[in-house]
């Protein structure tokens, strides 16, 4: 009776400790400092109209959970933790020195995605992902924790850690797509994105709708028949557009993508005599990392140290420092 005893402890350590043997090894724990720079972070929650404090990392947590799937690689969520924490800080330390944004309500951060970071709460995370809420936030929380306290910095400085969802296989340098040189955020080839559900996609529309839709918005704009839509496309390095023409106006690559709803700026077209087809390469501002672009570095094996450094060049991944 002893020895079946035995045996059956035997039994559970082998299969209860050999899965996480094997996650230990493939994924040793990172070098961190196990505590994070700030205890408490205020956020303005639009979805609840109210400015919400919480531990720092209760924050982060909620920020990759909106920002990245949770079914990512182990090494992703982690550089996907760790641009968010630079990200945040950077932002509060620049409002602080500026001024807060009125948006935020005296609030450190907000929820919009197009102001900070998406962030969404543990109540809307059960309604989400229901059973399957233990298995996603485990890998979540660890991807802060285990990175806790990490975060990129440039010659001394925090990281402006912006991000996208997918590229078109190269990265865009921000000038091109925001006018301000950032030594950081350069043009790099980013390999795996065409696995995304949305690398490509496309919007056929009739020639009538294009010019209707566009003097619409902007009234200066007119055509004569048999124009050619679109014209004079000045392209950045990695093929998204800076600018071009259309209806006698021009228009920079963010405005014309914001007016068709357009996932990226990386369009080609091809006009008909009755319509006009835009078929775009990625998903987002393409600056920064890519999450579909880390993810399969993180299938291949690279940390998420080597992650960030491939998309965020000259950076250094180190515990916060307050200096
Ligand atoms: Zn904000």
């Amino acid at each position: 009776m002893k020895k079946i005893l035995l045996l059956l402890m035997l039994y559970t350590i082998i299969i209860l400790g050999l899965p996480l043997l094997i996650t230990t090894i493939l994924h040793p724990k990172p070098q961190s400092t196990s505590a994070e720079p700030i205890d408490t972070i205020t956020t303005f929650v639009a979805l609840e109209d109210k400015v919400v404090e919480m531990d720092f990392s209760t924050y982060l947590k909620g920020v990759v959970a909106a920002e990245m799937p949770a079914s990512f690689h182990t090494e992703a969520l982690r550089a996907q933790a760790v641009a968010a924490r630079s990200y945040t800080l950077r932002k509060m330390a620049d409002y602080k020195r500026d001024g807060n944004p009125n948006v935020h309500k005296g609030a450190d951060t907000c929820t919009d995605p197009n102001h900070c970071k998406a962030w969404i709460s543990d109540t809307e995370l059960h309604a989400r992902w229901g059973a399957d809420y233990d298995a996603n936030m485990q890998r979540i929380a660890a991807s802060v924790e285990d990175t806790a306290g990490i975060v990129m910095t440039y010659e001394g400085t925090l990281v402006n850690a912006v991000f996208h969802s997918t590229s078109s296989g190269q990265t865009e340098n921000a000038k091109d797509v925001w006018g301000g040189d950032v030594p950081y955020l350069v043009s790099v080839v980013s390999y795996g994105d065409e696995l995304s559900p949305r690398y490509s996609s496309d919007l056929t529309i009739s020639a009538a709708e294009y010019k209707s839709k566009l003097t619409a918005a902007y009234p200066d704009a007119h055509f004569s028949d048999g124009d050619t839509l679109v014209r004079e496309i000045l392209r950045s390095q990695a093929g998204g557009i800076k600018e071009l023409t259309t209806g006698g106006i021009t228009l920079t690559g963010n405005q014309f993508r914001e007016l068709f709803g357009l996932r990226s700026t990386n369009i080609q077209f091809t006009q008909s005599s009755t319509s006009i087809t835009m078929a775009v390469t990625g998903n987002g501002h393409g600056v920064g990392m890519s999450q579909y672009g880390a993810n399969y570095l993180a299938s291949q094996g690279k940390t998420y140290e080597e992650i960030l450094k491939t998309y965020y060049s000259g950076v250094n991944v180190q515990p916060y420092t307050s200096n």
